[in-house]
This record gives structure tokens, C-alpha cells and sequence, in this order.
């Protein structure tokens, strides 16, 4: 199968459309609560049966799904995306509000006033995040204050006996729910939904009988928003039994096209393609790998941008830092309000990221390429 062909197999419209790993696929992702840390499990469960649908081994190390597709040629490939989203959790009740601590990067002024959903042992508690009006607060109130963390209290808005049962641990779930726009995919699940998606579109491709592809291993991780801990757990055991030649670590990023951004230390990252990254705040990757992505993103004329920064970082920290870890590079779906509920992604950067994973995997001599620097 050439890029060509798959170009003509698989265009934008046919991933949004209703097929199998269309957009009902990616709403459900999307939908699904992730809280980091104490919530990816109902994803995972719902990823087992998909996976066994598509003729992957699929197993569980530690806490992490590991899924794998055995190839037919040389060579393997791991494949890191997270599977947990940024949340809160209930550390304290009284006085009639319950406060949250963070599960995950959350800036306080963009988490007030969300509805959210509190998920106790005994069923779900509608809630909001309050806010003291500036005009309480008595004269010349703080209304020029920033919003911190220990500000954050949530009202829970459920019957008596929904919000006696609202427990310390409890994840509070930003409410956020999948939307489409033209161009647009919509939902804070994005960061990274739509890796896992774009990793299901991945693996669905292998069913194509003409196709060529290395042996791909997934790791569905968790715990990355709190400090990629679940790859940190999962990278050894993944590592012994299946000896991966290299990694991707497939995540969203934040687009630098907004107002007030310093793009000499955030780098020039738009929205109409993937971001290819030589190093971020975690990780430093792969210099040859990383020039070789570049390179193929160039020859397939799919728009990109190469990203140096000193913010941000994924799952790519332990895959380059544990014990045994892998040459890496990261390739990532530039988003706009990452961590918020408006977090927004292009319809066309999703593709795009996806097309250039496939073009890297499943034309021959563009994997045998990869595979060769990665082996020298
Ligand atoms: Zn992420």
C-alpha cells in the first residue's frame, strides 16, 4: 500500500463520517469520564472489547492497557497515548461545599463557574464550581485578585441524599461534552481522546490486506496528567516482554496562534497540522528520528510544525528516562484552551496527525527507513 492509495482509501470525510471509528467513536471517547489517577478504568474496559475486535492481544500491566498487533515485517514499534484527562478530586467537605484538589494542570480562573459531575460510590452529583461576586466581597473587593487554587470550592447540587454521599477521593469531572463544528472537534476530552482515536484508526488500517506494517504495541496509559506515572509503571514490563525498537508518544500539545504567547520561548505551533517536537520541559527527543518525522511530513505535503520549547511534556519523559527506555519522538494534534472545557482541536491537524503515524508505519520504505535509524 502506498501513501497514495491510502490517501484515497481514507479521506477527512471518511474518519468524520459514521464508520465504525468515525465520530460516534470519537464521542464516546470523548465522553467517557478519565479523571487522572482514580477514573481511567471505563475507558480501558470499553478500549478491551474494541481492541479484541481488531484482532489485537490486549492485556493489562499494572494499571495500564497494552495492546498489540503482530506485523508482517521487520521491526516494532511502541505507541504511547494517555488515556486519563485533567480533573479534580473531593479532598474536603463542609460548610455546605466541598472542596477539589486538581488531578492534573488546571488553571483555577478557567475552571470556575464549570458545571461539573461529582462521581460518589452511589451514583452521580450534578455540581458547579462557585465564585464569590467581586460586589460581596465588601468595598474595593479583590475583583482584580487572581483566581488560586485553594479559591476553588464546588456546590453540589444534587437531592439531600445524593450529596450525603459525596466521600473524600471522590473524582469531580469537569462537564464538557463532545461537540462538532465544521472544522472543529470539541471537548476537554481531546487531550487525548483523540490520540486513543487516532491510535484506533491506527490499528483498523492493519486490516487492509494489502498492507505492510511493523508489530505495534499500544500503551494505553494512565496517570499522565499527574505525572505520566502510568508509563513510568507500564514502560518496564512492556519493554521485557516486548522489546519495542522505538517509540511514538502520541499526544495533543497547545497551539502557540493566540494573543499574548512569547514564540521565542513557546515556539510557532498553529492549529492545521501536527506538531513534531525536538524537546519540550520533560523530554528531550530523538534528533535523528525527529529530523526524519520532519522529513516525511515534508515529502507527504502534510503542514506541520517543527516545536522547540522549554513548556509543557508527555508520557515522552519516562519513555526517554526510565530504564530501558527507547529513542522517541513525539507527534502531537495542536489544541487550543487545552485543560479547559472548551478545549478545541482542528478536524484537519486530527487527520493530518494520523495520516503522517500511517505514512510512517505502513509505507514500506518509509517505516524501513525509520526502523533502520532507529536500529543503528
Ligand atoms: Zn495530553
Amino acid at each position: 500500500m502506498n501513501i497514495a492509495d491510502m490517501l484515497q482509501l481514507k479521506s477527512s470525510e471518511a474518519f468524520f463520517g459514521d464508520g465504525r471509528f468515525g465520530v460516534r467513536l470519537l464521542e464516546e471517547i470523548l465522553n467517557t469520564p478519565t479523571v487522572s489517577g482514580i477514573q481511567e478504568r471505563l475507558l480501558i474496559e470499553k478500549l478491551r472489547s474494541i481492541l479484541a475486535g481488531l484482532g489485537c492481544k490486549n492485556e493489562m500491566i499494572g494499571d495500564c492497557l497494552v495492546a498489540v498487533k503482530e506485523g508482517n515485517q521487520d521491526g516494532s514499534v511502541l505507541i504511547d497515548v494517555h488515556v486519563d484527562t485533567v480533573g479534580f478530586a473531593v479532598n474536603h467537605i463542609g460548610d455546605g461545599v466541598v472542596h477539589v484538589m486538581p488531578m492534573g494542570g488546571i488553571t483555577p480562573s478557567a475552571a470556575v463557574t464549570n458545571y461539573v459531575t461529582i462521581h460518589t460510590r452511589n451514583g452521580q452529583v450534578p455540581g458547579i464550581i462557585g465564585y464569590t461576586p467581586p460586589h460581596l466581597k465588601g468595598s474595593g473587593g479583590d475583583d482584580k485578585k487572581a483566581v488560586e487554587q485553594g479559591d476553588l470550592f464546588v456546590i453540589p447540587q444534587g437531592t439531600d441524599e445524593q450529596n450525603n454521599a459525596i466521600g473524600v477521593g471522590d473524582p469531580v469531572e469537569i462537564v464538557s461534552p463532545f461537540s462538532l463544528t465544521d472544522t472543529w472537534i470539541r471537548g476537554l476530552g481531546v487531550d487525548d481522546g483523540i490520540g486513543v482515536w487516532q491510535v484506533l484508526n491506527l490499528l483498523a488500517m492493519t486490516a487492509d490486506s494489502t498492507a505492510t506494517y511493523p508489530t505495534i504495541i499500544v500503551s494505553f496509559s494512565t496517570q499522565e496528567e499527574v505525572g505520566a506515572h502510568g508509563t513510568e509503571r507500564v514502560l518496564p514490563g512492556i519493554i521485557q516482554k516486548y522489546e519495542p525498537d522505538i517509540a511514538i508518544v502520541l499526544d495533543c500539545t497547545s497551539s502557540t496562534a493566540i494573543p499574548g504567547v512569547k514564540k521565542e520561548l513557546a515556539g510557532d505551533i498553529g492549529l492545521d497540522g501536527p506538531a513534531i517536537t525536538f524537546r519540550d520541559h520533560g523530554t528531550v527527543y530523538d534528533r535523528q528520528l525527529t529530523d526524519f518525522v520532519l522529513c516525511v511530513a515534508r515529502q507527504l505535503g502534510i503542514r506541520h510544525y517543527p516545536r522547540m520549547t522549554q513548556f509543557g511534556g508527555t508520557d515522552g519523559m519516562k519513555l526517554t528516562q526510565v530504564a530501558g527506555g527507547r529513542r522517541t519522538v513525539s507527534i502531537s494534534t495542536p489544541s487550543l484552551n487545552i485543560h479547559s472545557m472548551s478545549a478545541s482541536v482542528k478536524k484537519k491537524a486530527t487527520y493530518l496527525t494520523l495520516l503522517l503515524l500511517a505514512g510512517l508505519l505502513f509505507h514500506k520504505e518509509t517505516w524501513l527507513g525509520f526502523y533502520g535509524i532507529a536500529t543503528s
